[in-house]
């Protein structure tokens, strides 16, 4: 298939776009490298240095190039940020995509894949949490999210446009077989940010509250390897491809660990001391995400397979060495 990747030199994308070359989709990667890295970008595949704000230029790639499906990771990520920079959360997540579907839209390319959030359910009513769970956001990210998924339906029903909608729990670790060499710059997130403090580019981290009602009073996540993460989209494209049906699918690895379980992982695999001091929470944090992965299982026959703490710690640990 004729794939354009937007956001393909980011963390995920990278790994998306690894993955789509692997099993022999033809790639074009197209990002403002706001975020991505060129050493995230493959001689196999093409690259448009372009934004997703920019219209014109995204119609003519869309147009130009008769892709199957666009996969689309351009986003801002961080949920504690999204509580305190709306307006940068609205702009990327919500207007740059309504860019980007318009003009597949208009392109008249028939499947998008895109990247949404388990931040979709906000605090669960019930775990672990599958596709039938209410959404109610707990963070301005997860609301961007919701709002795109609701756009999607309506261009499915008004336009034909088939989508797979993929709520990923965390995702974290490196590609298993260590080419993705791009560290992320500014990390918000909880495995990049023991990465950093363990190399010593941070003194200590902090974890974010230890008054939940968990285990050990920090918060339970469900982390899900990037290399599993990637083939889930590639299965996912594949599924509303051959089915002409779009999908909103949970990624995850339907395992929990809290935030200490990580770090304790971390210390042990890494043999550094991670030093970590406890702070106030973060605005917007559910206490416990786990996926129930059914329904991909069930569709896609995917299943994550990379995504032990042990996988995800040491793959992380090589890309933080190099
Ligand atoms: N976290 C933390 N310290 C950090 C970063 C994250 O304690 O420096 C916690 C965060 O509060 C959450 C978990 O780690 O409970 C995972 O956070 P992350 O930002 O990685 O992902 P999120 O769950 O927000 O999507």
């Amino acid at each position: 298939m004729n794939v354009l990747i937007i956001g393909g030199a980011g963390y995920i994308g990278s790994h998306v776009t690894r993955e789509f070359l692997d099993i022999g989709h033809n790639c074009t990667v197209y990002d403002n490298l706001s975020s991505g890295l060129r050493e995230n970008l493959f001689a196999d595949a093409k690259f448009i240095h372009g934004d997703i704000h920019d219209y014109p230029l995204l119609l003519d790639v869309l147009k130009t190039s008769s892709f199957s499906a666009v996969v689309h990771l351009a986003a801002s990520k961080a949920a504690g940020e999204s509580m305190t920079n709306p307006a940068k959360y609205s702009r990327n997540n919500i207007s740059g995509t309504i860019n980007i579907i318009n003009a597949v839209c208009e392109a008249n390319v028939k499947n998008i894949v895109f990247s949404s959030s388990a931040a979709v359910y906000g605090e669960p009513q019930y775990l672990p949490i599958d596709e039938n769970h209410p959404t109610n956001p707990e963070n301005f990210y997860g609301f961007t999210k919701l709002e795109i998924e609701r756009l999607l339906e309506w261009y499915d029903k008004l336009k034909g446009m088939r989508f797979a909608s993929l709520r990923y729990f965390n995702a974290a670790g490196y590609d298993v077989k260590g080419r993705i060499k791009g560290l992320e710059q500014n990390p918000a997130n909880l495995l990049p940010i023991i990465m950093e403090t363990a190399v010593g580019l941070r003194k200590e981290m902090q974890i974010f509250g230890n008054d939940y009602d968990t285990n050990d009073g920090t918060c339970i996540r469900d982390y899900i390897h990037v290399s599993d993460l990637a083939c889930g989209h590639a299965k996912a494209l594949d599924y509303i491809d051959k089915n002409n049906k779009s999908i909103k699918i949970n990624l995850g690895s339907e395992n929990g660990f809290s935030v200490t379980e990580v770090l304790e992982s971390a210390r042990k695999i890494t043999g550094k001391p991670i030093p970590a001091k406890i702070t106030e929470r973060r605005s917007g944090d559910p206490a416990k995400l786990t996926a129930s992965c059914s329904l991909a299982q069930k569709l896609l026959s995917w299943k994550a397979v990379h995504s032990d703490i042990d996988t995800l710690i040491k793959t992380s640990w090589e890309a933080y060495q190099k």
